[in-house]
């Protein structure tokens, strides 16, 4: 394909702008330079890496495996990459991130240090004019949006933080320089995966560990360690079947499970399998029985083992009670992984303070206060998450045509076709966004996925001599309600959390991704795309055929 060849030396304007240089950011601007689009990329970090060049505090770590959470575009890649551990660590993630963006030559491509603050279509000149905190703008026929679907970190307006005379961090945000932690009072807001993450580091190295708890979280051990030549083997000598295989599971991730119900096994076995799956650790212990996240009763007894195991590791029964989750099935919320999370509370400087019963009041600025006490402290980390999926999205001042803000269009909450486009915006794409599946699996199976369906759709225009595309609202409409449709039925109803914005006060409370499943989603992006695109409206631009 011979895009714009001839014009691109002397019109400097990219044919597509592309923003954040994360997993997503950096594979759209691989493909979209593949099909022969001039592409440019902007990155608010000074590197490219995104949750994994920001998220670099003590402990983090993907709690997918590292053979599954990779690119699978380049065969190649994947057999050369040596993953050190199972579930590498960010630094190893993130230097895997370097990597690729070396190896597929795309650094010279992204402008680092430079935030998107704006973006408006321009109905006259049919493109999209962004603008950068540098006071620098540029327009594009193509605006592709790779911000991350947990990419805005979010702390709580809680009264007194600024008064706080110690150290504030947030794991979302976190220094690129050591911290040291060693004998100071440290508080940690949040127990969700980054709190349970960073948690039993900093117990290690504090004088005083003060965890605010406000919900309790299911987490399951990780069982982490090298990643043996064995697993590596199993994984290379069948890459590019396994990938097709685990882009059709509804998380994108493949678990080894029974295979079995728990009510086709008797109340033994159910309780080996839950034994074995502990053991062997990780997040595919919900896959244990295939009917823990459709059935109740299934769900019960799975949760009432990790409490019963959480009994056990826990040496004071009143802590050990408050580290049980009570109020929602297992599933409902995300389920955290850790390492040595729960064994964390045994030790004499580390304390649990359950914030449901005695909520946090104010910060001093010496302490985080709550009801009924004080806690004298000299750091306190935020791992209270982020504005999940539109909370990047958002961060942008986005206009479409007429004018028409994204803000405005989202108020009570996002609606997307097919979480690619939102209607009224023509031309401009998310990845992993609001409405698709995203983040509810194995996200980088979800990116690639969309940047290949985004790059198919360019590529279509071109071979039809269209210009724009747009979502068609009707089209949008019954998205969004199959969205909420499928979410009403799933577990994740049953829980406050970022799934569904109620983390944010004042976001809207709205299911944020489709939970239909990873394959069926693909099936239906599959499917539209080869009906010629349903639900979406071209149409060739007199402008833009001008400039070709
Ligand atoms: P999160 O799951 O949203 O957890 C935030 C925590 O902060 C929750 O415990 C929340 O309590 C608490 N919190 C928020 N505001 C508070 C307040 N005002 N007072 C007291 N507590 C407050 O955020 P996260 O842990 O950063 O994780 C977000 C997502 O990132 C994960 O679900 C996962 O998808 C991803 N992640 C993955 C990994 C991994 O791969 N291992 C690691 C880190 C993050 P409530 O529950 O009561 O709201």
């Amino acid at each position: 394909m011979n895009y714009t060849d001839s014009l691109k030396d002397i019109r400097p304007e990219p044919d597509a702008i592309i923003v954040g240089a994360g997993f997503g950011g950096l594979y759209a601007l691989h493909r979209l330079k593949q099909i022969g689009l001039s592409v440019e990329g902007f990155e608010a970090g000074a590197g490219v890496g995104g949750t994994w060049y920001w998220n670099r505090y003590p402990g983090a770590r993907c709690d997918i495996e590292s053979m599954q959470y990779s690119y699978s575009f380049s065969d190649k890649l994947q057999q050369e990459w040596k993953w050190q551990e199972k579930y590498a660590p960010q630094a190893e993630i993130l230097r895997y991130i370097e990597h690729v963006a070396e190896r597929f030559d795309l650094l010279k491509l992204i402008q680092f240090n430079t935030r998107i603050v704006s973006a408006s279509f321009d109905d006259n000149l049919e493109r999209w004019i962004v603008t950068t905190d540098r006071g620098e703008s540029k327009s594009a026929r193509y605006l592709i949006l790779a911000t991350g679907p947990l990419s805005t970190a979010n702390t709580p307006a809680i009264r007194g933080l600024d008064r706080f005379s110690g150290r504030i961090f947030h794991t979302g945000a976190w220094p690129h320089e050591p911290v040291d932690f060693i004998g100071r009072s440290v508080g940690v807001i949040g127990t969700g995966s980054s709190g349970i993450q960073i948690i039993p580091e900093l117990a290690q190295v504090a004088k005083d560990l003060i965890v605010f708890q406000r919900t309790p979280n299911f987490s399951i051990p990780s069982r982490n360690g090298p990643l043996t030549p064995a697993r590596e083997r199993m994984f290379k000598e069948r890459y590019k079947v396994f990938r097709e295989e685990i882009k059709r599971l509804p998380s994108g991730i493949f678990f080894e499970t029974t295979g079995k119900s728990t009510e086709e096994v008797s109340p033994e076995e159910r309780q080996s399998g839950f034994e074995e799956a502990w053991a062997k650790g990780g997040v595919g212990f919900v896959r244990t029985f295939t009917d823990i996240i459709l059935n109740p009763e299934a769900n019960t007894s799975a949760s009432d083992f990790i409490r019963a195991k959480i009994a056990e590791i826990v040496e004071n029964p009143t802590v050990a009670s408050a580290l049980q989750p009570k109020t929602y099935p297992l599933g409902a919320k995300r389920i955290c992984v850790d390492t040595g999370y729960y064994e964390t509370f045994n030790k004499s400087n580390v304390s649990l303070i359950d914030v449901s019963k005695t909520p946090i009041t104010h910060i001093t600025s010496k302490a985080v206060s709550t009801v009924d006490a004080d806690y004298p402290l000299d750091d306190i980390v935020f791992a209270t998450g982020f504005d999940a999926l539109t909370g990047a999205i958002l961060a942008i001042d986005i206009k479409g045509s007429a004018g028409r803000s994204l803000k405005d269009k989202w108020k009570e909450g996002p609606s997307t076709y097919l979480g690619l486009m939102a209607a009224g915006f023509p031309n401009m794409f998310m990845v992993a966004g609001p409405g698709s599946p995203s983040i509810l699996g194995n996200v980088v199976v979800s990116i690639e996925q969309h940047v290949d369906w985004i790059s198919a759709c360019l590529e279509y225009m071109h071979n039809h001599d269209v210009d724009v595309i747009d979502a068609k609202p009707d089209a949008e409409a019954q998205w969004d309600a199959h969205v909420n449709e499928v979410a009403q039925s799933s577990l994740f109803q049953q829980a406050d959390s970022w799934y569904l914005g109620s983390n944010i006060p004042g976001k809207p409370r709205k299911f944020l991704a489709y939970a239909g499943g990873y394959g069926v989603y693909r099936d239906k992006c599959a499917e539209i795309a080869s009906s010629g695109y349903e639900g979406f409206i071209f149409r060739k631009s007199p402008v833009l055929a001008a400039s070709n």
